[in-house]
């Protein structure tokens, strides 16, 4: 059984929406077992739409299409369905009842089109929908197997869950399950290298790394009769794994890079403040995304300019002169100096060069200074970014998050 998804929508194409109808499908469809070859988006336009639905089952058996049941002219989906399997259009009476129900419901006058809606095809069980007005429809025609259903999402997905699912199953083999492992501390491309084999190799787990907003990424998925079966297999490579990234890994699922910092912050019962220069608050910003996070982040302090380094944070002067501000030295003295002018047992700082202007041959754009102060431990990191300055102050953010969670670890 393989399964095509068949968005219709002119919206869809020139950009107005996008299109999470495919990925809701897809995304239930893998978890049923059922594969999904292809995604095909066509406008509200009868030929090409009969053209689309020709191409989509000369290569797969069962076609999932959404959109174009609604009462206007340029809603089409199933009027090009009937002409695409020489059937015709029959009124189902049931549906019309519904749909006079529910206009009669919200008082409003029931149109030429809604009437229209209450059509299906020749031969088709029918979808109910008791969150709107179209109806769906199941066709299985010779090993041929039709699906539409409405475009909105709030009617698409109860309908599917409710009606489309139970259906589905009696197709579907076993389940596909999912880990998520959650990496810092090392780009994507160095990840990948470290795990290739393994990605080469595997087919059922399979293992895929991707990139999102400056942390990678691994997903290890597998598919079997059973979830605990699944669960099993994904385990062995888990473990695998584990042994090659260590501690590159910060967590698992749906967690974030603060929610772990915070809560070792919080297993160990220490309190933080934070110095930013290039990163202007965006560290603070992310800790706070924590509920909870008062308890241990006691304050911040964007210290942008050379002097407020100097007056605010106790950096000396001397530092600055002799090291500039961009400096392991100064990193250094601005967690120290937030940490005592807060009080608090940790001071962590970011000062670097975001660019597009201000980078030098010894001091290129992209070059930061993470500096960590722990009950009166210092130590820093160097960084060499590269991207816009907005990339540089992400990844800024996110190496100082890391390098604080490792402090944290080896504490
Ligand atoms: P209606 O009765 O609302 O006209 P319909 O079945 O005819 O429903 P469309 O006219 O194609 O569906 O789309 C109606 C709305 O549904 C769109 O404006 C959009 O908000 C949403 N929609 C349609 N297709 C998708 C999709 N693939 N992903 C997300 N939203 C969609
Ligand atoms: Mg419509």
């Amino acid at each position: 059984m393989r399964c095509e998804i068949l968005s219709v929508g002119t919206e869809l194409l020139i950009g107005d929406i996008l299109n999470t109808n495919s990925q809701y499908l897809s995304r239930r469809l893998a978890e049923l077992g059922i594969p999904v070859y292809f995604h095909t988006t066509v406008g509200d336009n009868p030929e090409r739409l009969k053209k689309a639905l020709e191409i989509a089952f000369s290569r797969s058996d069962m076609v999932i299409a959404t959109g174009g049941l609604g009462p206007t002219q340029d809603d089409l989906t199933k009027e090009v369905s009937a002409e695409f399997f020489n059937k015709k259009l029959v009124l189902h009476e049931e549906s019309l009842k519904r749909i006079k129900e529910f206009f009669e419901k919200r008082g409003l006058a029931l149109t030429e089109g809604n009437i229209k809606q209450a059509y299906i095809v020749e031969g088709s069980r029918v979808i109910p929908n008791d969150w709107g007005t179209a109806p769906g429809i199941i066709l299985e025609e010779g090993n041929k197997i039709l699906i539409l259903l409405p475009g909105p999402p709030k009617e698409m997905i109860p309908m599917f869950e409710t009606y489309v699912v139970p259906y589905l199953l009696s197709f579907s083999s076993g389940i596909i399950h999912s880990r998520v492992l959650r990496v810092c501390g090392i780009g994507e491309s160095f990840m990948e290298e470290k795990v290739k084999d393994l990605i080469k190799t595997q087919t059922n787990p399979t293992i895929a790394p991707y990139a999102k907003e400056g942390e990678a990424i691994l997903r290890v998925t597998a598919r079997a009769d059973t979830k605990e079966e699944a669960e099993k297999m994904i385990e062995r490579v888990v473990e695998e794994i584990r042994k090659r990234l260590g501690d590159y890994i910060y967590g698992e699922g749906e967690t974030s890079l603060e929610e772990v910092v915070v809560d070792l912050l919080s297993k160990k019962s220490l309190t933080i403040s934070i110095a930013e220069s290039c990163t202007g608050g965006l560290i603070s910003a992310r800790l706070v995304n924590v509920p909870g996070v008062s308890k241990f982040f006691k304050g911040s302090l964007v210290a942008y300019d050379n002097e407020i380094k100097i007056r605010e944070l106790n950096v000396p002067r001397e530092i600055i002169e002799k090291y500039g501000a961009v400096s392991s030295q100064c990193a250094m003295k601005m967690a120290e100096g937030v940490a005592q002018k807060m009080g608090t047992d940790i001071g962590l700082s970011a000062t670097g060069i975001a660019g597009p202007e201000g980078g030098t041959p010894e001091k290129p754009v992209g070059l930061v200074y993470i500096g960590l102060y722990i009950r009166g431990e210092l130590s820093y990191k160097e960084l060499r970014l590269s991207g816009d300055r907005n990339r540089i102050r992400l990844y800024t953010t996110i190496n100082a998050l890391d390098f604080l969670r490792r402090g944290l670890l080896n504490l």
